[in-house]
């Protein structure tokens, strides 16, 4: 079975169905789903974050009022595979920093790997609380070099979780990191209620529910959806992209790439080349993930 949550714009287009209505604190309405036949034959696979297309047939009792048939699952805009979960729209990358100590290389890579899967990355430095002002406004500035707007936050304290849930609205996130820097810790402030909902369900549905460890997206207070477990880590290497295409992976150069008058240019040793700066620190990082790629293409 699989639980459909019905998107509230849709219901109120169709509001002769007798669906169930959202809760008090309004978590969107499920239905609980087969699959259609032709799904299994065609071997597609339902999966977290899918959109699908439901046709309704009569209810069973008063627990679900509507019983639903998957017909079709819409096309995906991304498709992770840890989580396996699809329409993703971004990443939280959270580094802490003290305990552990931050790594700018794992970053880095984490940070590459978020872009190379298609996902708008928000970059979190945890544990403010742990160390100096001064220590904190140097990483914010390196990580800003790097081309992103990072987000001071401290679990412990609630620093930058209110901002968080504002970067979060209207997106279906994931939190990766490495471990120790508090993602668990993040999702379960985030997320208070996570875990009574996961029970909630597991003992009205007790069929078929225990088996595998299961990822599921839960509602955020703000808006938007996230993962209930964390991503990717920096060990799985980076998907594959073109050797050409890694350079818009790195958002501190994008605005230089117009500017670069060779149409294939790999921004190493090139002269004449635009996009290479010398204060870009990460230049090396390409190159070394630019020799990655290059031997992923052979591999092929
Ligand atoms: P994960 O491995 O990334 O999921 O990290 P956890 O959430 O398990 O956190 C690792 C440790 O860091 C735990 O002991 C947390 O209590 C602690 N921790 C998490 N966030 C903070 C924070 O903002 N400040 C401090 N001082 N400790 C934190
Ligand atoms: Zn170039």
């Amino acid at each position: 079975f699989y639980r459909v949550r019905l998107d509230p714009a849709l219901v109120a287009a169709d509001s002769h169905l007798d669906l169930p209505a959202p809760d008090e604190k309004s978590t969107p309405a499920e239905i609980l789903c087969t699959r259609r036949a032709k799904l299994k034959k065609t071997r597609q696979q339902v999966m977290v974050g899918d959109w699908v297309e439901v046709s309704l047939s009569p209810g069973v009792g008063d627990l679900w009022p509507e019983q639903g048939v998957i017909e079709g699952i819409l096309p995906r805009r991304t498709q992770l595979h840890r989580p396996a979960i699809a329409n993703l729209t971004q990443t939280l990358v959270v580094m802490a920093l003290a305990e552990p100590a931050p790594d700018p290389h794992l970053l880095n890579r984490l940070l590459v790997q978020a872009e190379a899967s298609q996902l708008r990355v928000q970059v979190i430095l945890n544990k403010a609380d742990c160390v100096d002002p001064a220590v904190a406004v140097s990483w914010m500035n390196r990580v800003q070099s790097w081309g992103y707007a990072p987000l001071l936050v401290s679990v412990r304290t609630g620093l930058g979780i209110p901002a968080l849930l504002e970067r979060c609205r209207q997106q279906i996130s994931v939190v990766t990191g490495p471990s120790g820097v508090g993602k668990s810790s993040l999702l379960n402030r985030i997320l208070p209620d996570a875990q009574l909902a996961t029970q909630a369900v597991s003992g009205r549905l007790r069929q078929g529910r225990h088996t595998t460890r299961h990822v599921e997206l839960f509602p955020l207070p703000e808006g938007g959806w996230i993962a209930d477990s964390p991503g990717f880590n920096a060990l799985e290497g980076i998907p594959l992209v073109h050797p050409v295409q890694l350079i818009q992976c790195f958002p501190e150069v994008r605005d230089r790439l117009g500017h670069c008058q060779f149409r294939d240019c790999l921004h190493d040793q090139e002269p004449g080349c635009r996009v290479r700066y010398p204060e870009w620190e990460r230049h090396s990082l390409y190159l070394e993930l630019l020799q990655e790629v290059q031997e992923l293409q052979q591999g092929e």
